[in-house]
C-alpha cells in the first residue's frame, strides 16, 4: 500500500500530486470514514495562507459533502485555531489545508480528530485503505452535506486563550516585541493580540503572503536574519518568528541571539515543573538533554517518545503530562489543548519573563548548554530496517552506558549521546549527537556515519 500520510499529514507539490481531483477523492475517503461512525458528521475546514488554498479547500469540502458530512469553513487561520475550534465547538473532525513550513509550491491536508488532536496513524491507515480500495460511499442526493461558514473562530480562540494566561501580569510589563509571522497564518491573530496585551509590536512579514516572498516559512536561523538584526536595534525584549501555519514559534533574545527550540522548551518545562513541584514533561528522543536536566532538578520526570507531534500529544494525554513539545519550537500546553500552539507559546514565554526580573537571555543562560551535531547518511528505504538491526546487534567497540530503542537507536556514552534513526519520509538515516562541546559531539556523530555507510555499502542491492 502506498503511504499518503507522513509525520504531519499529506504533503506534496500543488497540481503535481496534490491537485483538486486527488483532494475530492481523499475528501470523500475522509468523509466515508467519519460517516460510518456518525449519522451526521460535522467537519470544520481551515487553511493557512497559500495561493492554492481555496482551490484545494473547495475540492476537499466537495468530497466531504458528497459522503453526507456537513462542512463548516472557518477561513484562513493558524492550525491551532482549527484544532481548538474542532474540540470546543462540537465538530466530529477537522481538516486543515496546509503544508506548514514547506516552500510555497507545496500544500497538504491534515486531518484532526474530534478532540482537536492530529489523527493517530491507525485512523490515517484506515482512511488510506478506503482511498486505495475505492471504498467510498456517496450519499443519496437528498442526504449530501450542508456547507456553511463560521467567522468567529479567531475571536473565540483569543478569548479562551487569555482566560488561561495571567494577562494583567503581561500587560503591566509593557513588552517591546519584534513579531515575524513570515507571511503565514499567524498574521490573522498575533499582531492584534500582542498589541491588545499592551505590547509595543514591530511587525516583520505580518501581511498574509501565499508566496512567502519575505522569508522562507521555516523559522530556521538562516531565514530569520532581519528579525535577529532588528531585535537589538530597537531594544526589544525579545523577537519571535512563526512557521507557515503558526503552530511553531522560535524566539530571539534581547541581544539578537537565536534560541534553538529546545532551549525554550527547557525554559517552559523548568518554569512549569517548578511551580507545580514536579510533573511529567513529554518530548521526542531528539530533544536536548537540557530538558531532562531542568525537569529532574525540580522533581519532575521526562518521558521520551518517537518523533512526531501527534505521538507526543498522545503520550501526554495517556500520562496526564504537565507539558510537552519538540525541539523545533512546537510546544504543547495540555491545560489549553493537546497540540502545538505558537500563540500560546508566545504568551507563556511572556508570562515567564514577566513573573521575574530577568531578561530572556538571562533566563536562557540558566539552562544547561549542550552542543548538538546533526547529519544524515543515504540509505535505500528497503534496507533501513536491516541496517538498524545490524547497528543494534553490533554497536562496536565502545559500549554505551544506556540504550534506548524508542525511535531508532539512542546510545548514551560518558561524553554524550548519539541517536541514529531512519527517516520516515526520505531514503536517509538521521544522526544526532549531543555533548557538552561541539568537537565531542561531532566525533560521536562521525563514528556512526562510518558505521552506517559500511553496512549500507555491504548490503545494497
Ligand atoms: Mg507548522
Amino acid at each position: 500500500m502506498g503511504r499518503l500520510f507522513g509525520t504531519n499529514g499529506i504533503r506534496g507539490i500543488v497540481n503535481q500530486g496534490i491537485d483538486p481531483r486527488f483532494c475530492i477523492e481523499i475528501g470523500s475517503a475522509i468523509g466515508t470514514y467519519f460517516k460510518k461512525r456518525n449519522s451526521l458528521p460535522k467537519i470544520a475546514i481551515g487553511t493557512d495562507a497559500r495561493l492554492s488554498n481555496s482551490m484545494l479547500k473547495s475540492a476537499v469540502a466537495s468530497g466531504l459533502l458528497s459522503t453526507g458530512c456537513n462542512v463548516t469553513d472557518i477561513g484562513v487561520v493558524p492550525s491551532p485555531v482549527v484544532q481548538y475550534t474542532v474540540k470546543k465547538k462540537g465538530f466530529h473532525a477537522g481538516v486543515i489545508i496546509t503544508a506548514s513550513h514547506n516552500p510555497p509550491e507545496f500544500n497538504g491536508i491534515k486531518v484532526i480528530a474530534g478532540d482537536g488532536t492530529e489523527l493517530p496513524k491507525e485512523i490515517e491507515d484506515k482512511i488510506e485503505t478506503i482511498y486505495f480500495n475505492k471504498d467510498i460511499v456517496l450519499a443519496d442526493w437528498q442526504e449530501v452535506g450542508i456547507y456553511d461558514q463560521y467567522d468567529d473562530a479567531i475571536d473565540f480562540y483569543k478569548q479562551s486563550l487569555i482566560s488561561v494566561i495571567d494577562i494583567d501580569l503581561i500587560k503591566r510589563k509593557k513588552f517591546r516585541v519584534v513579531l515575524d509571522c513570515g507571511g503565514g497564518a499567524g498574521c490573522v491573530i498575533a499582531p492584534k493580540l500582542l498589541s491588545d496585551l499592551g505590547c509595543d509590536v514591530t511587525c516583520l512579514f505580518c501581511k498574509l503572503d501565499g508566496t512567502f516572498s519575505g522569508r522562507n516559512s521555516e523559522p530556521l536561523k538562516e531565514n530569520l536574519t532581519e528579525l535577529i538584526k532588528m531585535v537589538p536595534q530597537i531594544k526589544a525584549d525579545f523577537g519571535v518568528a512563526l512557521d507557515g501555519d503558526a503552530d511553531r514559534a522560535i524566539f530571539v533574545d534581547e541581544n539578537g541571539r537565536y534560541l534553538p527550540g529546545d532551549k525554550t522548551l527547557a525554559l517552559v518545562a523548568k518554569y512549569l515543573t517548578k511551580i507545580n513541584k514536579g510533573g511529567i514533561t513529554v518530548t521526542p528522543v531528539t530533544s536536548s538533554s537540557c530538558v531532562n536536566d531542568v525537569v529532574t532538578k525540580f522533581g519532575g520526570t521526562v518521558i521520551q517518545t518517537a518523533v512526531g507531534s501527534p505521538i507526543v500529544a498522545r503520550v501526554m494525554m495517556e500520562n496526564k503530562a504537565l507539558f510537552g513539545g519538540e525541539e523545533n519550537g512546537g510546544l504543547i500546553f495540555p491545560d489549553f489543548q493537546y497540540c502545538r500552539d505558537s500563540i500560546m507559546s508566545i504568551l507563556k514565554i511572556m508570562e515567564i519573563i514577566a513573573t521575574g526580573e530577568k531578561s530572556l537571555s538571562e533566563l536562557i543562560y540558566e539552562i544547561p548548554n549542550y552542543d548538538m551535531f546533526k547529519t544524515k547518511v543515504a540509505c535505500p528505504n528497503n534496507i533501513k530496517e536491516f541496517v538498524l538491526k545490524q547497528m543494534q546487534e553490533n554497536i562496536g567497540e565502545k559500549t554505551p552506558i544506556k540504550i534506548d530503542k524508542t525511535d531508532g537507536l539512542k546510545m548514551y556514552f560518558k561524553e554524550g549521546w548519539v541517536l541514529v534513526r531512519p527517516s520516515g519520509t526520505e531514503p536517509i538515516f538521521r544522526i544526532f549527537a549531543e555533548s557538552d562541546n561541539t568537537k565531542k559531539a561531532e566525533n560521536l556523530g562521525f563514528d556512526f556515519i562510518e558505521k552506517i555507510e559500511k553496512i549500507v555499502t555491504q548490503n545494497k542491492n
